[in-house]
Order: structure tokens, then C-alpha cells, then sequence
């Protein structure tokens, strides 16, 4: 098997980033027209600067307002409006639906995509894959896009105005990271480009997890008062850049499965994928057996930082064994990732490991 690490051509990152997009565009040689799918605080925090930056890059663009759920109509709606605006690159602006829907759009039209969070909620921005969601808002597939974006360019401004808690919820995704690549890793199956991992991508994974209990605290802090510190650019590096290679070139696991599991439950829609991917993480480690110094750890940067660490915290309080076994029963289905792991899992273990972690979590 060949070892395939994936990236995105270009990451930038800082803060008022989005003063250097229409620099960093033309650096790509990427002239326009751009179709802007955008989110509504992306367009609120940004629309003006936009105005200003591809504007004296004297690259032309129009904004399309994302409709939220990144679904194959949301699909079909932005490929209407890049034809019709005769858009020559697709860029994503908002939170990890927004980008989702703008890459597969970029990628089904053979066009260059650009993402541009304006959240550290999730590690959607750099990878080459997209989440296609119902319109109820339940997981229906992965689609796998040729391409990485040609840019990501963070805006760190930005990311300080969002609520605490999508900062929170990057954390909770960027968690799983290393223990779904430590877990991909030992078990040398095919990360998300059907190659095996490389020792690059298990060490970026690894140094997400340190990240995150170094600088998650203090991350936090500064997204409450939106001030832009040294310890939130780790945090959304961390978020971002590093959980998003680490996932890509090394795999995912139980946690994601677990994630994607939960979405079958609609009390947990209202839950942001990271969160749900924290309780993921803890149900892998207990499916694993993982070390109780090692669950203790992640319990209690969860408890820090405010990440779900029961099924109350889901919206699951008073779930019933059909709701578990459903939640079971979607996570260990046909071609999920939690079949990377190194045994083999059923719906019932996993059942048990929902309510093992729960308890850990009450305690
Ligand atoms: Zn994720």
C-alpha cells in the first residue's frame, strides 16, 4: 500500500486575514469571476471587506446566501449560481456547512475552491471531503472531492467574534484526532485517500491533542472577551489546520462513527458535530479499553472547556434502549469508520460503550 498525505495548496492564517484574499488569489492566479457562498455572519463581518480587497485585485465577485444544511438542494442551488454568474472559482465563507456545500460544488463544476472559516468549529476546512446531510439534518454520506482547496485563509478577527461555543466545538472534533490516527495508525488501514498514513500526519495528530490541552483554556478566554491572543491562533491551528491533516492522511475511527451514529437521535440536532464527536471520543476510548488515566485526561478537559461528556449532555437524558439501539445500529453500519477499528465491532458493543461513557461522564 502507498502512503498518500493530502493538504491544501495554501494555508494562511492571522488576524484581518481577509484584507489579504484578493492578494493571495491573484498569488494563485486565480483571476475571477469568484461566486461567494457565504453564511450570514460571514457576510455581516466581511462583506466590506471583501468590497475592498478583490476589488483593488480588480477580481469580480457575487455573493450567494448559503441556506444553512449542506444537502444535495443547497448542492443544486449554488451550482445554479455559479452558472449563472459564469464563477471561474467557488469560495466558502462561514461555518464547516457553508465550506462543505462550496466544495462540492467546486468539485462536481471542476472549479477551484477557497475556504474561508469564519468559525474554528469544526476540521472541515482543509480537507477534500464534504458531508452531505438530509435536509432534516441527518448524516447521509461522505463525498469525496477530488481536490483540497487551493486556499484556506483564516481570519483569526473573525473566529474571536463567533460564540465560545463553535471554538468549543472545534475542539470537540479536533480531540478525535489523534485518537482516531493513533487508532488508524496501529491498525495500518487506509486513511480518507486509501493510502497509509505517514509519520507526518500521525505526528500533526498528536500534536493537535497537546495543543489543545496546552492552550484549550486560555483559547477560550480570549473568544469570550473577542481579543485575538497567541493562544487562540494555536487553538485554531489546532482546529483547523492540524486536526484537519491529521484526519485526512491517517484516518478516522470509532469516534466519528459514534458522531454520525448520534445524528439518528433528532434531540441531538440541535448539537454541533464537534460536540457530538467529544462523546464519540469517549465511547471509543472505552470501546478500546483505553487506560483510565488516559479517559480521565480527555473527561477532564471536556469538563473544562465545556464539552458533552454524557448522553444529558446530548439532549439524551432520557433515551430508550430503542433510541440507543438505533444511535448503535446506525454508527457500526456497513463502510463506517468505526470498522477501522483493530477487533471487530457490533452494534451491541458499541451500545454498551454509549452507556459505559455516560457513566464515566456522570460520575
Ligand atoms: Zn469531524
Amino acid at each position: 500500500m502507498l502512503s498518500v498525505f493530502s493538504s491544501p495548496g495554501h494555508y494562511v492564517q492571522g488576524r484581518d486575514a481577509t484584507a489579504a484574499l484578493g492578494e493571495e488569489l491573484r498569488r494563485l492566479g486565480i483571476e475571477g469571476p469568484v461566486l461567494i457562498v457565504a453564511g450570514n455572519s460571514a457576510r455581516r463581518l466581511l462583506a466590506a471587506t471583501w468590497e475592498r480587497s478583490l476589488g483593488e485585485a480588480k477580481i469580480e465577485y457575487s455573493v450567494h446566501r448559503s441556506g444553512g444544511e449542506c444537502s444535495r438542494a443547497e448542492i443544486g442551488r449554488i451550482t445554479e449560481a455559479v452558472r449563472a454568474s459564469g464563477s471561474a472559482a467557488v469560495l466558502g465563507a462561514g461555518g464547516g456547512k457553508v465550506i462543505d456545500s462550496a466544495r462540492a460544488v467546486a468539485d462536481d463544476l471542476e472549479l477551484p475552491m477557497i475556504s474561508c472559516p469564519t468559525t474554528a468549529s469544526s476540521d472541515a476546512p482543509c480537507s477534500a471531503l464534504s458531508v452531505i446531510y438530509t435536509e432534516a439534518g441527518e448524516f447521509e454520506a461522505y463525498q469525496l472531492v477530488r481536490r483540497n482547496p487551493a486556499l484556506v485563509l483564516v481570519d483569526t478577527s473573525a473566529v474571536a467574534q463567533a460564540p465560545a461555543r463553535l471554538l468549543i466545538a472545534g475542539m470537540g472534533d479536533a480531540l478525535a484526532t489523534w485518537f482516531e490516527a493513533r487508532t488508524c495508525l496501529t491498525g495500518h488501514v487506509r486513511n480518507m485517500r486509501g493510502g497509509a498514513s505517514t509519520r507526518s500526519a500521525g505526528a500533526l495528530a498528536e500534536l493537535c491533542y497537546r495543543t489543545l490541552l496546552a492552550d484549550g483554556l486560555q483559547a477560550l478566554a480570549a473568544v469570550h472577551t473577542h481579543t485575538v491572543t497567541p493562544a487562540l491562533e494555536r487553538i485554531v491551528e489546532a482546529n483547523t489546520l492540524l486536526s484537519g491533516l491529521g484526519f485526512e492522511s491517517s484516518g478516522l475511527a470509532a469516534a466519528h462513527a459514534v458522531h454520525n451514529g448520534l445524528t439518528a437521535a433528532p434531540q441531538t440536532h440541535p448539537y454541533l458535530h464537534g460536540e457530538k464527536v467529544a462523546f464519540g471520543v469517549l465511547t471509543q476510548l472505552v470501546l478500546e479499553g483505553a487506560p483510565g488515566e488516559e479517559i480521565d485526561t480527555v473527561l477532564d478537559f471536556c469538563d473544562r472547556v465545556g464539552l458533552p461528556t454524557s448522553l444529558a449532555d446530548l439532549g439524551l437524558a432520557d433515551a430508550d434502549p430503542e433510541t440507543l439501539s438505533a444511535i448503535a445500529t446506525r454508527a457500526t453500519a456497513p463502510g463506517e469508520t468505526i470498522h477501522n477499528e483493530p477487533f471487530s465491532v457490533d452494534a451491541e458493543m458499541v451500545h454498551d460503550a454509549l452507556r459505559a461513557a455516560d457513566a464515566l461522564g456522570g460520575r
